[in-house]
């Protein structure tokens, strides 16, 4: 069975190369995020749509294209393999007969950053952490707690002493070491920047080490497969860190060197609060950077990243994509959280919800058309934000 074909490293920035068979973070040249490159040519070989309609669901399908060499440290815990579903009930509301809902609230610990620490955790244990840890003040820290609980090793989480109860206590249970912080995310951050400079962790943030992005452009191999391998006119994206937009842009690229697809790509968009929209900002004003947002809130917590380390390869995905970018209120996310909720019976945390509101808004605007055919990412379950319906 071929496991990996990674043979890389390379900086999304300075386009320095590192050998992948170490623990890395950023690049230790400019401090940017650092993508994991692969022998596609041998990866095509094995990896084909005849192949792929052999193998069981779920992301180690396409473990050609992820970074784990040793099966017994590839993690499995369900992750993946979510269903991928036409909603006509939602789709008359939306006025698009062609509305797709992505359920990734179905992911071990109810959200998508499974994905994303299922490989990260999966690749740390491989190349010998000890310790893992995390600042984070929502689904990223159970979801790194379930899979450092798989495999054994000790994890570490930081969350600002705000953070709902049931996110805490999903951590705990799965064995993690909390910590509540009297302070913001950044204070977080701190902390946990101690504990690697005095204890050897290894710190699985996003984009600051490069495989949680592999995880999550698992995504968009498995779109394209389940439309029958056809592009969406349109992918919408509630968007934080940017993991997912970014890695799902770059699955499309290796999926055309892989030739699963042509050249054909879906216009990307990017949603975020209008309390903290630090790319949304930086979309409209032409830049390559986004600066800082300040005094950011947001009900939406997966959205409350007012500085993204991958802002300029999120951005980069935008504009190539002929994308756009939208800010929607609260407000709008409850509304459409109780409508997803009632029409499809999907129990979605604000930020899926923040998708089905942009299209609403780009269909008015004409940016849409009625026909396209757009899938929504319903990123997480809104069984740990039950507090918001109170
Ligand atoms: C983390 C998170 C997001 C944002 O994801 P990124 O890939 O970091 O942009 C969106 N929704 C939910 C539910 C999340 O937990």
């Amino acid at each position: 069975m071929t496991m990996t074909t990674l043979t890389h490293l390379e900086c999304g920035a300075c386009g320095a190369t590192y050998d992948p068979n170490h623990l890395h973070t950023i690049c230790p040249t400019c401090g940017k995020p650092l993508l994991a490159r692969y022998d596609l040519a041998k990866a095509a070989q094995t990896l084909t749509r005849e192949s792929l309609a052999q193998r069981p669901p779920g992301l180690w399908r396409y473990r050609e294209v992820l970074p784990v060499q040793d099966p017994a440290c590839a993690i499995d815990l369900g992750e993946g393999g979510t269903p991928l579903r036409n909603v006509p009930r939602l789709g008359e509301k939306m006025g698009m007969p062609n509305t797709y809902v992505k359920d990734e609230t179905l992911n071990p610990t109810g959200s998508f950053k499974a994905r994303g620490l299922c490989v990260a955790v999966s690749r740390a244990y491989e190349l010998g952490a000890r310790e893992l840890a995390i600042p984070s003040a929502g689904n990223a820290a159970g979801a790194m707690s379930a899979y450092a609980a798989a495999v054994g090793l000790p994890a570490h989480v930081y969350m600002p002493d705000d953070t709902p109860m049931p996110f805490s206590v999903e951590c705990r249970t799965l064995g993690a070491n909390v910590t509540l912080v009297n302070g913001l995310i950044t204070d977080c951050g701190d902390k946990v920047r101690q504990g690697v400079e005095a204890q050897g962790w290894f710190a699985v943030s996003t984009l600051k080490e490069p495989y949680r992005l592999e995880g999550k452009k698992t995504m968009g191999y498995e779109i394209v497969e389940q439309l029958g391998w056809r592009m969406p006119d349109v992918i919408i994206y509630p968007t934080g860190g940017g993991t997912g937009l970014i890695g799902m842009w770059k699955a499309f690229d290796e999926m055309e060197a892989l030739g699963l697809i042509g050249s054909e790509r879906p216009r990307m968009v990017s949603v975020q609060s209008e309390g903290c929209a630090p790319i949304v900002r930086a979309f409209q004003e032409g830049s390559e950077h986004a600066t800082m947002w300040q005094g950011a809130v947001t009900i939406a917590s997966g959205l409350r990243v007012p500085a993204a380390i991958g802002d300029f390869l999120m951005l980069q995905a935008l504009r190539h994509s002929g994308g756009t970018a939208i800010t929607i209120s609260d407000e709008e996310m409850m509304y459409y959280a109780n409508l997803l909720g009632a029409t499809t019976g999907i129990f979605s945390s604000p930020e899926g919800a923040a998708c089905l509101a942009a299209q609403k808004h780009l269909l008015e605007q004409g940016w849409l058309q009625a026909d396209e055919l757009v899938v929504n990412f319903i990123t997480g379950s809104g069984l740990k934000y039950a507090h918001l319906w109170q």
